[in-house]
């Protein structure tokens, strides 16, 4: 392994170099690139074309000017972005982020992920990400479509449906798609393609709204069921309570498990009896409002504030759905202690190295990211297919297809991992897996 370490060196310090102040790239490229030693020593054609140093670097960065007015007539302005990680194998395709932790380093980490998550769905996309460090929460619906407005003025110039396809991350919904949308065909005249988790009667697709919490969980059971285990009658705790954790709560209650907390930014909610399903969206999605008002409708369940103590709760599975680096190395040990035995991640690189590794030492099942969370992205290729089509698939047909989807992330990244030597070890299999499809492309298309 010493030639391997010694290019990963290099490469760490080309791109710490280039962007020093990108911490949550650096940890994902360098999880990559750790788990990929065993490719890198059998395939010495991709070091000497040097692609690793390429893959690292996206394909093209933008950041733009935002300014909108307010409700109350003052002008405002947001920095916003648009990365186009890599296109090998497609156009590129990844959500809009809204939140005010936003920076060019955190978008390109996401960028950077979803290339490999991308390529692991099996689908023709390649890896792109955006958004912007407005902050939706306090504002109004109008103040939001300004913003959404003057985000695409900008914005339309570098996507397309052949192009770059966005659609939503954190802060941005069916809502914000919609606004996006809207600007863009008065903008350039031009349809459906270029935006996905659009709504139904203007070209979105049915399942889109539920596919990454329901893709979560179909990971979870293929998971579970090759390690001779199953969801129902388990206790599971999920982090978050925006569209990737409500959809997982709603598809872990169809298998048959106990979800007993959730979590907003501010603090969690403990509901002993199973959190209310048609409580939570209709705070979450139709009122809009934190999660502790869940306990003035439920009185056997508790608030804490402090979003990281949800981590302290007894559970057999943990789905960790809220953002990256929310379960550090204590929380991990916290949840291996009190005896979790499973782990899938909803959000993006939501635990930290050190999580990662105390899971592994501890046997715990480990689905990472770029797989497990999939399916979200999957159904938008979906909607492409239907757009590009001009048609409509039912609920079924594409539950079916993500169900398919998923069960197959799975088995490849498992049988990667075990032809690389790394059994059982999924977060390498995942980066190995979704690794390679992209750099055989890219060697094919020359430099
Ligand atoms: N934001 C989601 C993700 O992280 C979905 C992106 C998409 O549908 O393009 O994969």
């Amino acid at each position: 392994m010493g030639q391997s370490q010694k290019v990963i060196d290099e490469v760490m310090e080309q791109v710490k170099k280039r962007d020093p102040d990108q911490p949550e790239f650096h940890q994902a490229v360098l999880e990559v690139l750790e788990s990929l030693k065993p490719v890198i020593e059998k395939h010495p054609e991709f070091v000497e074309a040097g692609l690793l140093s390429r893959i690292v670097e996206p394909e093209r960065q933008v950041i733009f000017r935002v300014p909108w007015f307010d409700d109350q007539g003052r002008p405002r302005m947001n920095r916003g972005y648009r990365v186009h990680f890599n296109s090998a194998i497609g156009p590129y395709k990844g959500g809009l982020r809204y939140h005010p932790s936003v920076n060019l380093g955190i978008i390109k980490f996401l960028g950077f992920e979803q290339t490999f998550k991308n390529s692991l769905t099996g689908l023709p996309i390649g890896g792109g990400k955006g958004g912007s460090d407005f902050d939706p929460k306090g504002k109004s619906d109008s103040e939001v479509m300004r913003f959404c407005q003057s985000f695409m003025t900008e914005l339309f110039r570098y996507v397309g449906a052949d192009i770059d396809v966005p659609a939503g991350d954190i802060g941005v919904g069916g809502r914000e798609v919609g606004f996006l949308y809207g600007q863009y065909k008065r903008i350039t005249m031009l349809y459906h393609g270029v935006l996905t988790g659009k709504g139904i009667s203007y070209g979105g697709s049915l399942t889109r709204t539920e596919a990454t919490g329901y893709g979560l969980l179909y990971f979870l059971e293929e998971m579970l069921k090759d390690n001779g285990k199953n969801i129902a009658g388990k206790t599971v705790v999920i982090s978050g309570s925006g569209n990737v954790a409500i959809y997982a709560l709603e598809k872990a209650r169809q298998m048959g498990a106990k979800v007993v907390a959730m979590s907003d930014s501010n603090g969690y909610i403990f509901d002993p009896e199973g959190i209310k399903l048609d409580t939570i969206k209709r705070i979450k999605e139709i009122e809009r409002k934190r999660i502790k008002v869940y306990v003035e409708e439920h009185p056997k369940a508790q608030y804490y504030e402090g979003s990281k103590g949800i981590w302290t709760i007894k559970c057999d599975i943990a789905l960790p759905c809220a953002t990256q680096n929310e379960i550090d190395g204590e929380s991990a040990k916290t949840l291996v202690a009190n005896g979790v035995w499973a782990v899938a991640e909803g959000a993006n690189m939501p635990s930290t190295p050190e999580a990662i590794k105390t899971f592994q030492d501890n046997g715990v099942l480990f689905g990472p990211a770029k797989a497990s969370n999939a399916g979200g992205v999957a159904t938008s290729a979906l909607e492409m297919s239907q757009n590009s089509m001009r048609l409509s698939w039912t609920f079924e047909e594409v539950d079916a297809k993500l169900k398919d989807i998923m069960v197959n992330i799975y088995r490849q990244i498992s049988q990667a991992a075990r032809e690389y030597g790394c059994e059982g070890d999924l977060a390498a299999g995942a980066n190995i897996a979704g690794f390679l499809k992209v750099a055989n492309a890219m060697m094919a298309q020359g430099l």
